[in-house]
């Protein structure tokens, strides 16, 4: 099946009784069963079937294998938050002791989630991303597990997946990489050599912002090592998805953090215009970004496909249908970053991305509000930028409206220097 396809049928069973296209939502709680034996069966994992929404639900389930399908893994589990979903994929494996070495162009939430990993003594090791010298020299016996976004947000350099697994795997490691910007339309990071892939669905998947929600996928391809992940050593008969089968069984039911059936449903119907959406949302960036770049020299665009990004030769190889719907813009100051963003009437000011409506927000004194100077530099992060999640809407309604904003921002301006 082609992309558009998969979307609408990839892992998709047609076994409803009465018929329906989408599985119902189960809103419920528990499931009943008729005796004592078959409740024992189904808690020995020894029959399927479900018990407790918090362990699982038929609507999640029917999430969680269309995301599967997406990308090409063999199991997904879906969570209540893309940070829940970080959580787990991290914790499942790591233990006091354990170091991360990740790239340092990254959500603040995930730097913020590093530093509370501090206080039980895992320790994150930052370093440039695609600099492989830097990664080669981070890791250390006590490394458990490299990390990087395929898109970093909001620095936007394009993380060489295939090269990074190759690394990882050639120390022993899995590469889990946060797939959120650049989502399955662009990339499949599983077939690039990512052993885990993380999903914030609460962005491009679920499309419209109507649910917060995360979802982890496992190739099923690692092969853990059982003395270095001794926490795995009990699902070595489940052999490659002793990852998932630990998570399913351990810390996934016993921190809580499930996905509600209601935004499972929700994000089953967004799922199905990824393709769709994604291809008008990369366009648009595409056209913006390069009618800002040659209107307005003054001010600086990053976007991985205009061909002076670091990144666009590596986001050219990699990716297929586009370039991403992000790109920034540093305009000289943080009063100039205020002023435009005050001056758009279109776009939403806010903190998400992966809108059907587009979304602008100045990242320093907001999402990166908690990483040192340093953390937001390694980002990419600038006092006078501005970061730009492209929408669905008529292009010619963007140029106009950021045409008038920049006329705003330069005329507030007059009289200073510029
Ligand atoms: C938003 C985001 C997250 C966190 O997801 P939530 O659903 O908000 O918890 C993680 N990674 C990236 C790249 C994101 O953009």
């Amino acid at each position: 099946m082609r992309f558009n396809t998969s979307l609408i049928h990839g892992g998709v069973k047609r076994d409803d009784k009465m018929g329906a296209t989408h599985v119902p939502i189960y809103q419920v709680s528990a499931f009943e069963h008729t005796s004592a034996e078959e409740l024992e069966k189904i808690f020995g994992n020894k029959a399927a079937g479900f018990t407790y929404t918090r362990l699982g639900n038929p609507t999640v389930q029917a999430f969680e294998a269309r995301i599967t399908a997406l990308e090409g893994g063999k199991a997904s589990i879906a969570c209540a938050s893309g940070m829940a979903a970080l959580t787990n994929a991290f914790l499942n494996i790591l233990r006091a002791g354990d170091e991360i070495v990740t790239s340092a162009s990254l959500y603040g939430g995930s730097i913020d989630l590093f530093r509370d990993f501090e206080a039980f003594g895992i320790k994150t090791v930052y370093v440039e991303n695609n600099n492989w010298d830097t990664f080669e020299a981070a890791i250390n016996e006590h490394t458990r597990l490299i990390f990087a976004e395929t898109i970093g947000n909001p620095g936007l350099d394009v993380t060489d997946i295939r090269k990074l697994s190759e690394l990882a795997h050639a120390h022993g490691l899995p590469l889990i990489i946060d797939n959120t910007a650049a989502t399955a339309y662009l990339v499949r990071p599983i077939e690039l050599g990512a052993d885990i892939v993380v999903n914030s669905s609460s962005k491009y998947i679920n499309g419209s912002s109507n649910a917060i929600s995360g979802i982890l996928t496992d190739g099923g391809k690692f092969r853990w090592d059982f003395e270095k992940y001794p926490g795995l050593k009990e699902y070595a008969k489940f052999g490659t998805l002793a990852y998932t089968a630990k998570l399913r069984s351990g810390l996934f039911r016993n921190t809580g953090a499930c996905l509600s059936p209601q935004n499972a449903f929700l994000n089953q119907i967004g799922l199905e215009t990824l393709g769709l959406r994604m291809q008008r949302e990369c366009d648009n960036a595409a056209a913006l970004s390069s009618w800002i770049r040659t209107s307005y020299p003054e001010i600086t665009v990053n976007y991985p496909g205009l061909t002076e990004s670091p990144w666009h030769v590596i986001a050219k190889e990699q990716f297929h249908g586009g370039y991403g719907a992000i790109f920034t813009l540093r305009t000289g100051s943080k009063e100039n970053a205020f002023r435009l963003l005050n001056a758009l009437k279109l776009p939403y000011q806010l903190s998400n991305i992966g809108d059907t409506r587009t979304l602008v927000i100045h990242p320093a004194s907001t999402i990166s509000l908690h990483s040192t100077q340093k953390q937001r530099e390694d980002a990419g992060v600038f006092d006078d930028l501005i970061r730009v999640s492209v929408g669905i809407e008529d292009i010619e309604d963007l140029k106009e409206d950021f045409e008038q904003a920049v006329k705003q921002m330069k005329e507030e301006n007059y009289g200073r220097e510029y």
